[in-house]
């Protein structure tokens, strides 16, 4: 089959490799769609621990079942040609957060796309661990494949809100303009908050991308201290929410300055392994009793929660896919997701 095949930083060839084979407690999937995450950038640049080279990366897949192992026993009725999603974190299968379904949080965990083989290729396999944890989201009938390829990264934003218990009259303030967070913009629209305020140094990125989803506040931290815009537009009390959705430590530390009492916010997006200590002044959590959460990865519920609201169309997972390149073009995606040139792109490997 034809894979592209990460060979280490700044190396993805376009190979003839040997199709997965099938085990007898495994799904094979032909993957059509496979969109570029944030980390598909980071392994490319910088390398990633868990992804051992030669490798396919690539775990925002879609695709359509192609054989399904004679020892399968699925939790939902499962056949070939379905039109499927795969849940990323596979976890042992053993240890307390396992044993939650909590697989992102296993202290072992694998995920495909890293540890296992990913979607930037014909076919990928679903091992039998992640079979056994229900891994295989079938897709509701109304979602093509294309926009199924953002379920992934909807259900990530979905594990992080999923604390935040956004509701109506709420003024939430995000950190970063990129796919996901517009992605936490209209979730947080979608749960009932009153404003939305999004800030990013890359403003003129976030102003050509935020304006087709609309009631956006957009603020250039360039031009406006955000704490005093937010303080502004809440006369005087801050925001109830704020997620950054960027590996920015300033957006962490003034993010907490500007909550109002009983605000919570969500450390969405992780700082650098070798530079993530934060100064705070930690009374402002405790007189303002404010609540610090953290989100990494996501688990089959947020997957399904994300395939209902596409296929509600409470998200308009259409208006996320920027660009559409085949797979012979996965350099120049990576690329142009590096330099904010695409919101989301999407590697076609086999239309549909
Ligand atoms: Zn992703
Ligand atoms: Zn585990």
């Amino acid at each position: 089959m034809k894979a592209a095949v990460y060979h280490g930083i700044k190396n993805i060839r376009i190979e003839e490799i040997e199709t997965p084979a099938c085990g007898k407690d495994e799904i094979r999937v032909k993957v059509n769609y496979c969109a570029i995450c944030g980390t598909d950038v980071r392994i490319y640049f910088h390398g990633h621990k868990k992804v051992i080279p030669p490798a396919v990366i690539g775990h925002e897949i879609t695709g359509v079942i192609d054989e399904i192992g004679s020892g399968v026993s699925y939790s939902e009725p499962l056949k070939k040609g379905d039109k499927v999603a795969l849940v990323t974190s596979i976890g042992c299968g053993k240890c307390k957060m396992c044993g939650k379904g909590l697989y992102n949080l296993c202290p072992d965990t694998k995920a495909i796309g890293y540890f296992y083989p990913g979607g930037y290729a014909e076919y990928v396999t679903v091992p039998a661990a992640a079979v056994k944890q229900n891994a295989v989201i079938k897709l509701p009938d109304n979602i093509s494949l294309k926009e199924g390829a953002l379920i992934e990264a909807l259900s990530c934003a979905i594990n992080g809100q999923g604390y935040l218990n956004i509701g109506k009259g709420d003024t939430v303030v995000i950190y970063g303009g990129g796919p996901i967070g517009l992605m936490h913009a209209v979730l947080a629209q979608a749960s009932g908050a009153e404003k939305v305020i999004m800030a990013d140094p890359a403003y003129e990125r976030l102003e050509k991308f935020a304006k087709q989803f609309g009631g956006l506040v957009l603020l250039d931290p360039k031009k406006v201290k955000i704490k005093d815009e937010v303080l502004r537009l809440t006369e005087g009390y801050g925001a109830d929410v704020v997620i950054t959705a960027c590996p920015a430590k300033q957006a962490q530390v003034e993010g907490l300055e500007l909550l109002g009492s009983r605000g919570r916010i969500s450390m969405f997006g992780g700082l650098p392994k070798d530079d993530s200590f934060i100064n705070i002044d930690s009374n402002i959590i405790h007189y303002k009793e404010l609540s610090v959460f953290g989100s990494f990865a996501s688990n089959r519920k947020d997957f399904m929660k994300a395939a209902e609201l596409i296929s509600q169309k409470k998200i308009e997972a259409g208006k996320f896919i920027s660009k559409l390149l085949p797979l012979e073009k996965i350099n120049e995606g990576i690329e142009m997701v590096k330099a904010g040139d695409v919101l989301k792109c999407v590697i076609e490997i086999s239309a549909a």
